[in-house]
């Protein structure tokens, strides 16, 4: 929905102020729209809105003010004119395809995102005839060599999921610029907080509210943003007939989330970097990814396109698949769930759970080994999350090492 009056204000209190146009009844608090539909003044009033010469509700499923107070917050954040709420972020990615696609069309897509995108690519859309080759997103050739004459869309997920890849995305979108396409971006693991995909000349950004837009894991959302009035028709057009419109419940929660959303992120950046930086120092720990680290290959890069580096930590340790879970297993409070972006941390073992259902060769290309263990630092105390995780590398040592935890393993 058209943006008006957030343009003047710092996000931070767009993300507060922005969205809510407050009805007769003088509410402070933006209120939930539970209704399907609309009714008329008269069969005029109903005609008019009907046939466009009029704006205003007419069914759910088109518009809802709940969710478009969401719509408008969101945009406001991510700093484009235009967003469309979904059902859920896998709703907004398939939204993107099915409304910017055709038979026959191509998209350039990045190694390494999320297992439900990559099969949805894969499995349902090759059916349908478009064509997906993947790249590494970090090589800026291996972009500008898969063009094709019928290449439509650049789809990246940055940082990656789970091993916190960075794609250049001023760089990306220059590609996709020169190619006649357009550029997606995934912008789930920073936020519009850390990092906003549209200034570095996306086109489109995709989200889950399902992570840390709502931040407490409580409802599913996704939504599409774009500064672009013919891809928003596009998209608003395709999305309402089909039909995976955001339930004024969820809107309602997600609006409230991005309230907190800024304090939020800063608090998780600033766990995740602490989680990082001990695990760094962690003998039974083999590899730490996360952008913050100076030891990250794209830090520069993250520092020039973040705000901050985001609250997921990947690391693999010593061993395999079974040396992973026992890690996992010892946590004593960590969440064992695929959810992240909440204030609880959660803990996941990526090759047998999120990423799973990829082939062995897709998981090879992401860097998904079955060593990696994938964890979204919540808002609980640094200290007792640290403390939880010793628990689980605990398990990775000897009894005798175990005596005398201050010896190092190698
Ligand atoms: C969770 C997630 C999605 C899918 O969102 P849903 O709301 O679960 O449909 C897409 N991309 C990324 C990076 C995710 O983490």
């Amino acid at each position: 929905m058209l943006q008006s009056h957030s343009q003047k204000y710092h996000p931070q209190t767009a993300a507060i102020r922005c969205g809510h146009r407050r009805t007769a009844e003088r509410e402070h608090n933006e209120p939930i729209f539970t209704t399907s539909s609309f009714v008329f003044e008269n069969a005029k009033q109903a005609s008019d809105v009907f046939s466009d010469n009029e704006s205003g509700n007419l069914y759910s499923r088109f518009t809802n003010p709940t969710v478009e107070g969401f719509e408008n917050r969101l945009a406001a954040l991510e700093g484009g004119r235009f967003c469309v709420a979904t059902a859920s972020g896998m709703a907004a990615i398939n939204g993107v395809m099915l409304a910017m696609l055709k038979a026959g069309d191509h998209v350039i897509a990045s190694t390494g995102l999320f297992g439900s995108t990559v099969s949805l690519f894969n499995k349902y859309y090759e059916k349908f005839g478009v064509d997906v080759s993947y790249v590494n997103m970090t090589d800026i050739d291996q972009w500008k060599l898969a063009v094709r004459p019928t290449t439509k869309l650049l789809f990246l997920e940055t940082p990656s999921n789970p091993i916190c890849e960075i794609a250049d995305i001023a760089e990306i979108a220059k590609v996709s610029k020169r190619a006649g396409a357009y550029l997606a971006v995934d912008n789930a693991f920073c936020t519009p907080v850390l990092q906003q995909p549209l200034a570095f000349g996306a086109d489109i950004v995709v989200h889950t509210a399902t992570k840390y837009l709502d931040g407490q894991g409580r409802c599913i959302g996704g939504a599409i943003v774009t500064d672009d009035e013919k891809i928003y028709e596009e998209l608003f057009g395709m999305l309402r007939t089909t039909g995976p419109s955001m339930s004024p419940f969820n809107a309602w929660t997600f609006t409230k989330g991005l309230e907190t959303l800024a304090l939020r992120m800063k608090q998780h950046c600033a766990s995740a970097l602490a989680v990082a930086r001990w695990l760094q120092a962690q003998p039974a720990v083999k590899r730490v990814y996360y952008p913050g680290l100076r030891s990250h290959p794209q830090h520069e890069l993250a520092m020039s396109q973040h705000n901050g580096f985001g609250g997921i930590v990947s690391f693999e340790v010593e061993g395999g698949k079974y040396d992973a879970w026992d890690v996992i297993d010892g946590t004593q409070f960590l969440s064992i769930t695929a959810n992240l972006g909440d204030a609880k941390t959660t803990i996941t073992h990526p090759a047998s759970t999120t990423h799973a259902r990829i082939t062995q060769h897709e998981r090879d290309r992401a860097r998904i080994t079955d060593s990696l263990i994938r964890v979204s630092v919540g808002l609980e105390h640094v200290g007792d999350i640290i403390g939880d995780l010793e628990l689980g590398l605990n398990k990775l040592k000897t009894p005798a090492e175990k005596s005398s935890p201050k010896n190092p393993r190698k």
